[in-house]
């Protein structure tokens, strides 16, 4: 019998004096060190390296690098930006690393439906309380304060309704109250709101929307300015096995490339397609924070900078009717409950991240039978117009 090879000991690499250009995808959970001394010297911060996967790996370190640098940095070693396994994932490593039994909340009343649902009913059970309000109304703010508050999650832009949170205002009163100010940046990206400069403590993305920008991928991020309070939420992320896989991390690093293009081409195409929408007989209603009809067009000029994104809203005149014939009529977009991908895709509230509120709840937030939102993709402008066209008039 021929003598077998010894394979799992894996001795055979590849050998190149070039490099790879492109970063290499490492799927290693483990790795080997020399000795326990070695370690010791990893553990207690002397050395870098991995030990193991959960704990960190390479494509999560150089996802977590880049938009580091997105957001303000770089920042010292060991205090960037902690890539977790989704943006759920960053906001409970969030919430549950920083919160502790007895602690309060104050979340805005428009946040992301799962961060609602979190704060609503999931840290309730773990014994810490939380109250909704109107992030554009200060005085609601404030007047949702406890004296066990310990901390702020607002989202700049609301969702569906696109409204924009006073976060200047936010901004003083968490620094009055002293309380850890935590954004979520997914809608506004870095390029539009650098959290970090408007006092944020803690900034956390859903990088599954904009920035990997193709959804193939779900990812979070946070950051947060504090080393302690960054250690409590790496921690937690860890210990909850929160990590991302190193295929997610190579995928979004390969989106994020093409990031700046991707925003500059959608949020062009989105300013059109608000005024387009609005200009249609079949529409009561545009929200785009860019046009100068919208409620908190000055404020969203200051805190954006001209960047007024890529998602817009709108009300058709009728209810579901309307809207179903306006789906039927554009088969063509996506009419899927997610946003920030490279093509456009259409959500329908009503019945799909609101369904659970009651019709009087919708009504009090303006989204009705025939709100729809809308985050618009790279397409070129005239497919977008001919097919919004023939989707409107088909809702009249
Ligand atoms: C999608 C989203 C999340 C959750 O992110 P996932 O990656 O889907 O877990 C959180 N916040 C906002 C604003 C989002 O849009």
């Amino acid at each position: 019998m021929n003598e077998r090879p010894n394979l799992v000991r894996r001795t055979v690499f590849p050998r190149s004096d070039s490099r790879a250009v492109v970063t290499p995808l490492q799927p290693s959970v483990v790795y080997a060190s020399p000795d326990p001394d070695a370690l010791d010297a990893q553990y207690e911060g002397r050395a870098k390296g991995y030990t193991y996967g959960r704990e960190g790996h390479p494509n999560a370190d150089v996802l977590a690098a880049m938009i580091d640098l997105m957001e303000g940095g770089p920042f010292e070693e060991g205090q960037g930006g902690i890539v977790t396994g989704s943006g759920m994932s960053a906001v409970t490593a969030t919430l549950l690393g920083l919160l502790s039994a007895g602690d309060h909340v104050v979340g805005g009343n428009q946040l992301y439906g799962r961060s609602l649902r979190m704060l609503t009913q999931d840290l309730p059970r773990w014994g810490i309380a939380a109250t909704l309000a109107n992030p554009t109304d200060l005085q609601a703010m404030e007047a949702a304060i406890r004296p066990e508050t310990r901390l702020l999650l607002v989202e700049v832009v609301s969702n569906p309704t696109l409204r924009i949170a006073d976060m200047a205002g936010i901004e003083r009163l968490a620094r009055e109250r002293e309380l850890i100010l935590v954004v979520d940046n997914t809608f506004t990206t870095p390029y539009a709101f650098r959290a970090f400069d408007r006092g944020a403590d803690v900034v956390i993305h859903s990088v599954t929307k904009l920035l990997a920008g193709h959804s193939d991928v779900t990812l979070g991020y946070v950051l947060a300015r504090d080393p302690a309070r960054r250690k409590a939420v790496y921690d937690t992320n860890v210990t909850l096995g929160l990590t991302p896989s190193p295929w997610d991390c190579w995928m979004a690093e390969r989106g994020l490339y093409t990031f700046d293009l991707r925003f500059e081409r959608a949020q062009a195409n989105a300013a059109a397609l608000a005024d387009l929408i609005a200009d249609h007989p079949a529409v009561e209603a545009a929200i785009y924070p860019g046009r100068t009809d919208h409620p908190d067009h000055d404020r969203a000029r200051d805190l954006l900078g001209g960047q007024f994104g890529n998602m817009v809203s709108f009300r058709l005149k009728g209810g579901r009717d309307e809207a179903n014939a306006l789906a039927r009529a554009a088969p063509q977009i996506a009419f899927a409950p997610t946003l920030g991908d490279v093509g456009t895709t259409l959500s329908h509230p009503a019945s799909s991240s609101h369904r659970a509120l009651t019709p009087e709840a919708r009504a009090d937030l303006g989204i009705t039978e025939g709100f729809y939102r809308v985050s618009v993709g790279c397409e070129p402008f005239d497919l977008l117009a001919r097919d919004f066209g023939a989707a409107l008039d088909a809702a009249r």
